[in-house]
């Protein structure tokens, strides 16, 4: 049975509460409890147990495309049938991508018209085809975080993982180079904004030793001559690599790779080679 006050559509019986703001300043606290709300399309697919509060974003009414100076301002909540329409002026020469990306997708006609460009986004799955497109347009994302002032950040950061290797990897590294990505080939680099500094290093995948030496994963080479003291973020698909890097004292380690324990059977059996399959796990270091 439903608490009352929810939605007659949401079934997930965790849920205690959905929150519908009119602004995004009005979401004040975060706690690890809540989720934002897009197209649901994931978050009704299976149970959220460690969720008991959602933040419905399309109470906000963004308008979901605007064309602007700068190209084109896609609302978070655009879903992905509203860009599939979208009419793009003659001249933007990369437009086909709009379909072509909105096409890639593996969807019913549900999920095709309540999925949401930024909840495609967020989900970060490597069939993500909203990732490639904001990727390929050299795309800005703007977040809002609650506890700080709205900032941008490049779409544009890219490590291989284990299905580039089925594909010839390295043609796929040169081809996000000449596309302007900074390719973490077991390297790293210092940002800086303000006084501030920041080490992302990225490394290839686990199993990058199998297709020749110069692609082992090799956290040792991407740290290497890296500041100490500053705080160090590794990209590495998959978490395992978390054991590997230990000794390098990584402060945040962002990984993809096992989908969220999603796909059957493998939610079972991925708990054997990975020290977290979702969310976020602290790994002891050496
Ligand atoms: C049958 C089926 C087929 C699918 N096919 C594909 C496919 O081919 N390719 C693919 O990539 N995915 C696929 N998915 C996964 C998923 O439906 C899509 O990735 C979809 O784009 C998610 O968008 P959504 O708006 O429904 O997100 P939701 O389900 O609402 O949210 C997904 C996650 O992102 C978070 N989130 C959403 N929006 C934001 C935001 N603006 N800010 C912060 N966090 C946010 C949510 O809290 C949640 O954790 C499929 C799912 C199903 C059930």
């Amino acid at each position: 049975m439903q608490p009352a006050g929810l939605p007659q559509n949401v079934n997930l019986n965790t849920i205690k509460e959905v929150m519908q703001p009119r602004s995004a300043d009005e979401i004040v606290k975060w706690q690890d409890s809540y989720a934002w709300l897009a197209g649901g399309t994931w978050l009704f697919s299976t149970p959220q147990i460690a969720t008991d509060t959602l933040i419905d974003l399309r109470s906000l009414k963004w308008p979901s495309l605007e064309v602007s100076e700068t190209g084109l301002d896609i609302a978070a909540t655009c879903t992905i049938a509203e860009l599939y329409h979208f009419k793009a002026p003659a001249d933007w020469i990369a437009a086909p991508l709009f379909q072509l990306c909105s096409r890639a997708f593996l969807a019913s006609f549900k999920i095709w018209n309540a999925a949401t460009v930024g909840g495609n986004i967020c989900m970060s799955l490597p069939a993500g085809p909203m990732v490639t497109l904001t990727t390929a347009l050299e795309a800005r994302y703007t977040l809002l975080p609650r506890d700080g002032s709205q900032r941008q950040v490049a779409a544009i950061d890219f490590v291989t993982g284990n299905h580039e290797y089925y594909h010839g990897a390295p043609g796929w590294e040169e081809m996000m180079r000449r596309l302007g990505a900074t390719v973490l080939h077991n390297e790293h680099r210092v940002l800086t904004r303000g006084g501030d500094s920041l080490v992302v290093a990225g490394v290839t995948d686990a199993e990058g030793g199998h297709f020749g030496p110069g692609e082992a994963s090799r956290p040792d080479l991407a740290f290497a001559g890296a500041p100490e003291g500053t705080p160090r973020i590794l990209l590495a698909h998959q978490p395992r690599t978390a054991f590997k890097a230990a000794p390098f004292r990584i402060d945040l380690q962002l990984s993809g790779h096992t989908h969220g324990g999603q796909i059957i059977p493998w939610m079972l059996l991925v708990r054997l080679q990975q020290p977290v399959i979702r969310g976020l796990t602290e790994v002891p270091t050496l």
